[in-house]
């Protein structure tokens, strides 16, 4: 496995293996990584000749500097993990070699980022597509893998990929979970104990929304539900509880919907603060 930090021995490296006829796939993350990040390196080495993962905590997509500040960073640990998976590359970069400038390139992806992570993180997905943007033209991928713990982020990547024409296919892959149900997250480290053993509730909260939308509730009653959910408990309000939002939205459109739609076509979404950790999660039916 090599580990490069510059783009340009990234690209000479992949350039002369691309030329050799091999196939890559492409897992960018921010490092921190557990189960769910190697679930999709698997994947990549198992659809394609080399698996390259990038680790490199993005400044440009925090709207939160201290979020940023706390983000954890494990590239030693990560790199061992890596290793035994059959990743070829590892590309880490330094923010310096990202960005030598601050790039003053806007994306905006229409109705896309007016709701849920786009309207609570402004400038959130701007920095996600400038960053994916660059690691594609870096990586020059075959096929990139991406999880749904991140739905909104897979349905800006596949529309920047569609409307901008890159040459490469996006494979959403499942959420991993802890035998207690929480989605695996690089901020979970980051939790106390007494937050840990609630965090499992958030979804919980997703199935309990999701029973009442199979039944024929409403959105609007199913949300004053899951809000009575969190509320009748006094363990969420000593551990700092605070729901951003809990949406139930169109899996393609993201915009929110009045009742359950298609199978396979209804997302509900939650975003919440826990102790001062911001998780996310959701489930599709
Ligand atoms: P991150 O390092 O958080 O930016 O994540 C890198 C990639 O791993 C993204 O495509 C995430 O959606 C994906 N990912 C994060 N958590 C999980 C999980 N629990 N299961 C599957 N994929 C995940």
């Amino acid at each position: 496995m090599f580990i490069f930090n510059t783009i340009s021995e990234t690209q000479q490296y992949l350039k002369a293996q691309q030329r050799a006829g091999k196939t890559i796939g492409f897992v960018p993350t921010m490092g921190a990584l557990h189960a769910g990040h190697i679930s999709l390196i698997e994947r990549a080495k198992t659809e394609n000749d080399l698996a390259v993962c990038s680790i490199f905590v993005n400044p440009t997509q925090f709207n939160n500097p201290d979020d940023l500040k706390k983000y954890p960073r494990t590239l030693e640990r990560d790199c061992e993990m890596l290793l035994p998976m059959g990743c070829d590359i590892v590309f880490a970069p330094s923010a310096e070699e990202m960005y030598p400038s601050l790039p003053q390139l806007k994306m905006d992806f229409g109705t896309l980022e007016t709701v849920m992570e786009g309207k609570f993180r402004p400038g959130h997905f701007n920095g996600v597509g400038i960053v994916v943007s660059k690691l594609f033209n870096i990586v020059k991928p075959d096929k990139a893998y991406f999880g749904l713990k991140d739905l909104q982020q897979v349905a800006v990547i596949r529309r920047m990929v569609q409307e901008l024409s890159f040459d490469l296919e996006i494979i959403p892959c499942l959420t991993l979970r802890e035998t207690d149900g929480l989605a695996m997250s690089s901020r979970n480290t980051r939790l106390s104990s007494e937050a840990r053993a609630l965090a499992p509730q958030i979804y919980k909260a997703l199935n309990l929304a999701k029973e009442k939308l199979q039944n024929g509730v409403s959105v609007i009653e199913m949300q004053a539900a899951v809000n009575e959910y969190f509320a009748h408990n006094p363990e969420f309000e000593r551990a700092d509880f605070r729901m951003e939002y809990f949406e139930a939205a169109d899996f393609d459109t993201l915009l929110p919907i009045e009742a359950k739609i298609a199978d396979g076509k209804t997302a509900l979404c939650i975003a919440a603060f826990l102790g001062g950790v911001r998780l996310i999660d959701n489930i599709v039916f």
